[in-house]
Parts: C-alpha cells; sequence; structure tokens
C-alpha cells in the first residue's frame, strides 16, 4: 500500500524512517498498516542492532502483535496520533509483563506486575512497544557505558558515547531504529543523550508527567519526557503522557495543552524575548558549540525575536548541589534492592549477609559510590552542611530562574559543554563525568522545563540547542523549538549506518 504517489513515496522498507507526524498521517490515510510499519521499524533494528546496541531488549513478537490490534482499532474507526505508531522505552520505566532492568544486575530477572502510569497512557493510545534501551544503571551516568548491559554506541560516530543516562533511547530515535521514544530526565539524561545524538529531546516541568512507575533515583528530580525525531513529535508523544495522576502526588492537577495544535499555531520568532545567559558560556566549552549558539540566537533575532543579556548568577553551584541531592535521594530510594524483594540473590548464611552480598554483587561502581556518597550526606552531623545546604543552593538556583523569567520569555544556551566523546574516555573519572552535566542540571534542581535541538556539528558529531522555559511553559519552549527548527534543516541529518 505505501509507496502510491501522492504523498508519500517510501516503500515498506523505508517506513522506519517516517517521523511519528507522518506515522499517524500515513496510517490514517491507510497508505500502510500499523503491521507494515512496525516490520520495517523490526527489520531496520535487525539491520543495525548490532553497530548500536540502543535496546537491552527487544519484544518483535509482541511489537507486532501490537501492531495487529492497533489496525484492528483503526478499522473499528478509531484515530489517534499514537495509534499504531512504534516506540522505544527506557529500560527504567516500568512495563507490565517485560523485563525492567533499570540497566542493573539487581533487577536482571524482573518483570513488573504493573505498568508506568505513562505507559498505560501509552498503550492506551494504541502505540507498539519495540522493547527496552539501554540506560546508565539506574539512570547514573552521562554516557550509557554504566549499564550492566553492554555499550550503546553513538550512531554518528560509533566509537562515541551517545550520552546518557537515555543513552539507548536517543540512538535508537538517531538510527532510526524507532518512531518515537521515551527517556528520564534527572540532570539532563533526556536533553544531553538528544544533544550527542542530534536528536530532540524534552525535559517536562517537575509533575507535569507522572513518575509512577518510574523506577526512582532522585525524587525530587525524575521527569519522564520524549525523545523524538522533530520538535512536533516531542509534542504528540508529551501530550500523550502528560497529565495528573492519583498515584503520583506529585503530579501536577493542571489541564494538558493539544501541545502539537499550539506548536502549529505559534507565529516563529515574532516578538519573543528570548534570554542569553553569560553563565552558559565558559572557559573550556568547544568553540563551535560556542558559535552554533550564537549563530541559533542571530538566526532568532533577524526573525524577529528580541535578545535579553540575563545573568543566572548561582549556576556554578548546580553540580556540587545536584551531585549531592542526586545522591541523597538515590541512597534512599535504593534501599529496597536487599536481595530479597526484586530478581537477583544471592542467598548467604544469615539475612543481613543476603543484603550485603547481593546488594555487593548486584550494583555496578558508580551507583556504590552514589549509595555511599549519599548515605555519608545523609547522616547525623553532616546532614546540614551537606543536603540542607545543597537544598539552599537549590532555592537560590530558583531565584535565579524566577528573576530571569521576569525579563524573558525562554531562555537559549547550549545543551553540554561539548559534544560525544569517545567511549571509554571518561568512565574511570567521575568527575570529568558529571562535570558534562553542567547545563542541565539546573532546570531539575529547580524544577522547570527545557528541550533540546539539533542546531549544528561539530566535526561529523551534532550540538544541541537548549532551550527553558518556566515551570509549566512547555507549550513556550516548544513553540521556540520548533520556531527554529522550521528555520534550519539540522534536524534532517541522518547518520549514514
Ligand atoms: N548525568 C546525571 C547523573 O548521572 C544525570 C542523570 C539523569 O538525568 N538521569 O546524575
Amino acid at each position: 500500500m505505501a509507496g502510491d504517489g501522492s504523498k508519500f513515496t517510501m516503500t515498506d522498507q523505508t517506513l522506519y524512517k517516517l517521523t511519528v507526524e507522518q506515522a499517524h498521517e500515513g496510517l490514517k490515510q491507510g497508505r500502510f498498516s500499523s503491521v507494515e510499519l512496525t516490520q520495517s521499524v523490526l527489520d531496520r533494528i535487525a539491520a543495525v542492532e548490532d553497530q548500536v546496541n540502543a535496546y537491552i531488549s527487544l519484544q518483535p513478537e509482541l511489537a507486532l502483535k501490537m501492531a495487529q490490534t492497533a489496525d484492528e482499532r483503526r478499522a473499528g474507526g478509531e484515530d489517534g496520533s499514537l495509534l499504531g505508531v512504534p516506540i522505544a522505552i527506557k529500560d527504567v520505566i516500568i512495563t507490565e509483563g517485560i523485563t525492567t532492568t533499570a540497566g542493573s544486575k539487581i533487577l536482571e530477572n524482573f518483570a513488573p506486575p504493573f505498568d508506568a502510569t505513562a505507559i498505560k497512557k501509552l498503550r492506551q493510545a494504541g502505540a507498539v512497544f519495540l522493547g527496552k534501551t539501554n540506560p546508565d544503571e539506574f539512570a547514573m551516568g552521562s554516557s550509557t557505558e554504566y549499564s550492566a548491559y553492554g555499550v550503546t554506541h553513538n550512531p554518528w560516530e560509533l566509537t562515541a558515547v551517545p550520552g546518557g543516562s537515555s543513552g539507548g533511547s536517543a540512538a535508537a530515535i538517531a538510527a532510526a531504529e524507532a518512531i518515537g521514544a521515551l527517556g528520564t530526565d534527572t540532570g539532563g539524561s533526556v536533553r544531553q543523550p538528544a544533544a550527542f545524538c542530534g536528536v530532540v529531546g524534552l525535559k517536562p516541568t517537575y509533575g507535569r508527567v507522572s513518575r509512577y512507575g518510574l523506577i526512582a533515583f532522585g525524587s525530587s528530580l525524575d521527569q519522564i519526557g520524549p525523545i523524538a525525531k522533530t520538535v512536533a513529535d516531542a509534542a504528540l508523544l508529551l501530550a500523550a503522557i502528560a497529565g495528573h495522576d492519583p498515584k503520583d502526588s506529585t503530579s501536577l492537577k493542571r489541564p494538558v495543552p493539544n501541545y502539537l495544535a499550539e506548536v502549529k499555531a505559534g507565529t516563529g520568532f515574532k516578538g519573543l524575548k528570548i534570554g542569553v545567559p553569560k553563565e552558559y558560556f565558559i572557559e573550556g566549552m568547544n568553540p563551535a558549540i560556542e558559535k552554533a549558539i550564537h549563530q541559533a540566537l542571530q538566526l532568532a533575532q533577524a526573525e524577529g525575536a528580541k535578545l535579553v543579556d540575563i545573568s543566572l548568577p548561582h549556576t556554578r553551584y548546580g553540580i556540587p548541589a545536584y551531585y549531592l541531592v542526586a545522591a541523597a535521594e538515590a541512597s534512599s530510594n535504593l534501599a529496597r534492592y536487599d536481595g530479597v524483594r526484586y530478581g537477583f540473590s544471592l542467598p548467604a548464611e544469615d539475612l543481613l549477609q543476603t543484603y550485603f552480598k547481593s546488594r555487593e554483587a548486584g550494583f555496578g561502581p558508580e551507583v556504590k559510590r552514589r549509595i555511599m556518597l549519599g548515605t555519608y550526606a545523609l547522616s547525623a552531623g553532616y546532614f546540614d552542611a551537606y543536603y540542607l545546604k545543597a537544598q539552599k543552593v537549590r532555592t537560590l538556583l530558583r531565584q535565579d530562574f524566577e528573576a530571569a523569567f521576569k525579563e524573558v520569555d525562554v531562555i537559549f544556551a547550549p545543551a553540554t559543554p561539548d559534544v560525544a566523546f569517545k567511549i571509554g574516555q571518561k568512565v574511570d573519572d567521575p568527575l570529568q563525568m558529571y562535570l558534562t552535566d553542567v547545563f542541565t542540571v539546573v532546570a531539575n534542581m529547580t524544577g522547570i522545563c527545557g528541550i533540546s535541538v539539533p542546531c549544528g556539528f561539530a566535526g561529523s558529531l551534532p550540538i544541541g540547542l537548549q532551550i527553558l522555559g518556566p515551570a509549566l511553559g512547555e507549550t513556550a519552549i516548544l513553540k521556540a523549538a520548533h520556531a527554529y527548527e522550521q528555520a534550519t534543516d539540522w534536524h534532517k541529518q541522518t547518520p549514514s549506518l
């Protein structure tokens, strides 16, 4: 059915290249079925996955079954932007009956008895689940090298990391091994891998998407967010998963806008006030990135935006404060993995030894480092000096943004200080790894939203433009990102795999 001429010239073999929006249109017009689309993506995965390793687990049979159900629903008169669209899911999000490992050995056999709310919503929308993508263990990392299930390769340069911790999802989108994907962002893990892989990644406002069924890392920071080929696709995916959930008391009771309609109704950059924070252009950053962001700013200005120099004076305290808060919350959240309740267990002579042995063998080195650091920061005598102080820094960071968003609508900044680094380059140097998050953690510390969109290349590796907006400012950042995307064609470039 595909490739009948008028709009799509694609054959069944190249359907995997479609965006969510195009896939929806094609399915709606009956140009191809979800089974055909899903099969095309599965064939693509079979062709490139041994070079990329984006997935921990694939469910081809389940995917085709879900596709068939979607086709039946459509034949019954249903329509919906995700009905029959194949999606990849980061393996820290709980999927009923589908093994969910969080990239850790300690959950190697964990088949959850329930769905995360975001997953339930995707099922209701009729999305097709291709499989679970590789993350850093418990989403702790910036390169996906801390997974217990192997390294994911950057599709643009296979010797480079895809970023992390949602590296599998970002690589899957860049390599066209999924039409859309979900990641999670605790300190940058959607935006940073999106930047490294030349795709779009959105971190929603804290509370915009339910965290129910998201394996907890830093509970006051975690958010599930879409990773996609275009801004419009990110808008569609966000609309599908956002909203209040009685099962997550931190989810916001605010209506979910029709993000795509709002984006399409946008009037480009005209009248938009864009903040340019001086703290995001730092010594030592890749000059090609600095240049690309300035070019993006010039483009926006030429199209009618007003650029405003702003200062976010406490930015440099973001990294130390984040790594205390995230580690403290992780140490508490990970106490439940005791070798008794979930999956992996090394039974020993008594219960205490079972805990010790299972945790010793089940967790990797970065997770252990965070548990120790976090436990220390929370311990009596040190709590005030570390955790409480970090929380106070959080208030200062929030005040920085409150002041800025009185002056401007959105903020333009780089997503990362450098492009993707080589596999192995930072894996034994945690501090260097932590510093890669310098431009992303502050959004999580303050709960605001942000998006990364492709804005150029340094050599063969993509660069991400980060657009930050105030709490519940998703519409504003999506509109600005879409305006930028419309005026450029970075998002149309694909790696040669
Ligand atoms: N790289 C950051 C960390 O290791 C962020 C991780 C994330 O957002 N999940 O904590």
